[in-house]
């Protein structure tokens, strides 16, 4: 049978990336990889989760550590991240939260809730992977979020064609891809823009936690409480995750935002799964109550050092004409080579010649430039690992040159 005459039109821009296939030959142990976004394993809590999953399955709570639960979420979790977003600016009560099985479920969800076939999406030139796979099954348009240019909100508008813009979405700290964080003036300058344009902000703020150095910018969720009184006159919805602070193997993410809003999200939840795993929430409440600040702390202090140990290879062996962000938290630094240099060549060579593993930036960007950049991550990666792999990297780029 040939199926693909009776799959749905959703499935066309459903298509498996050439990068995350090449990606997955990386198992071999002579490669050097800076491509996985991950946590490094080695520092996930796993003793209080052994503890904490034995407790919920203890004889008081094991009926509702095993059985259906709410599709809001686990009420325990939800008060602990309230409290959370009350230490982030952003006072709201349980009702504005909703569980999602990651954030990776909530950027679906809200694809679900407000893209019709047509409408456009903002998003940033590059962007993470993962919003684009999401927001692609419901048949967007995209157009360049840019707040650092003075775009009128009528030309985003005119741009929009026959459909409508629907949300501007952002990875707001030390993006993925890019390691960036969007300054106080942006953040402000985007809820400027969709109040004009009368459209939902997504904040994605997967990797809040991990700053490890400079002040810390509160979320734009916070900016505009700050100025609408309440975060049920707000229209900016964030995206929370455990996936990078305790662990992403149990799928345990948030949505916060306004009532009217998580409402709906909760029955396009129990359409879809019913709820996220009771235990695994039930895990990951009793984990955050217990360590979640002493846990960052160290997690923080390991990623900081692996950073400094990237930051100072990239500025002994990288040729001129190689620039780089220096983020102050998360994951990734991207680096940016001249112009005609083609990154995914390089990386199908560099698998063959030099055995490092990075991913090129162009799959970040949802019309496919951006050919001459890549993506490094350092938070799997230990000091010898780093200076071996960006030596190898300067001079397989130095040679392209
Ligand atoms: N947003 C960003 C920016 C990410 O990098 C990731 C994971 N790589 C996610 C969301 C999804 O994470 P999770 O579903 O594990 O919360």
């Amino acid at each position: 049978m040939d199926w693909h005459q009776i799959f749905a039109t959703r499935n066309d821009r459903m298509k498996a990336s050439e990068i995350r296939e090449l990606l997955k030959l990386l198992d071999q142990p002579d490669i050097i990889s800076f491509a996985g976004g991950i946590p490094d394993p080695n520092l996930f809590p796993a003793e209080a989760f052994k503890e904490a999953f034995s407790d919920a399955l203890g004889p008081e709570t094991q009926a509702t550590a095993l059985q259906y639960s709410v599709s809001e979420g686990y009420a325990p979790l939800r008060d602990w991240i309230v409290g959370e977003m009350a230490r982030l600016g952003i006072p709201c009560s349980r009702d504005n939260i909703l569980i999602t099985s990651g954030s990776q479920q909530a950027l679906d969800y809200l694809g679900k809730l407000l893209l019709s076939p047509g409408d456009t999406a903002l998003v940033g030139w590059p962007t993470y992977l993962g919003a684009l796979g999401a927001f692609n099954a419901y048949e967007p348009r995209y157009d360049r979020l840019d707040p650092e240019t003075n775009r009128s909100a009528e030309d985003y508008a005119e741009a929009a064609g026959e459909g409508r813009v629907k949300f501007a979405y952002m990875s707001v700290d030390f993006a993925n891809p890019t390691g960036r964080t969007l300054d106080a003036a942006m953040r402000e300058r985007v809820i400027d823009l969709a109040d004009a344009l009368d459209i939902a902000v997504i904040e994605d703020a997967a990797y809040q936690s991990l700053r490890y150095e400079g002040e810390a910018l509160s979320p734009v969720l916070a900016r505009e409480i700050e100025r609408k009184g309440d975060i049920n006159a707000c229209r900016t919805l964030y995206c929370g995750s455990f996936s990078k602070t305790l662990a992403p193997g149990l799928r345990v993410g948030w949505v916060c935002g306004a009532q009217d809003v998580i409402n709906q999200m909760v029955l396009l939840k129990q359409a879809a799964d019913l709820h996220s795993s009771t235990i695994n929430q039930m895990a990951i409440a009793t984990v955050a109550t217990a360590q979640f600040d002493s846990h960052v702390s160290k997690i923080k202090a390991a990623y900081l050092e692996r950073r400094d140990w990237m930051l100072q290879a990239l500025e002994t062996h990288m040729p001129a004409g190689v620039t780089w962000t220096r983020p102050e938290g998360g994951m990734f630094v991207w680096l940016e080579l001249p112009k005609g240099i083609d990154c995914a060549a390089l990386l199908a060579q560099s698998l063959k010649t030099e055995r490092v593993a990075f991913v090129p930036g162009h799959a970040f960007f949802a019309d496919g430039s951006g050919t001459n950049t890549m993506r490094l991550s350092f938070s799997n990666a230990n000091e010898d690992g780093i200076e071996e792999g960006i030596k190898r990297l300067g001079r397989l780029i130095s040679a392209a040159f």
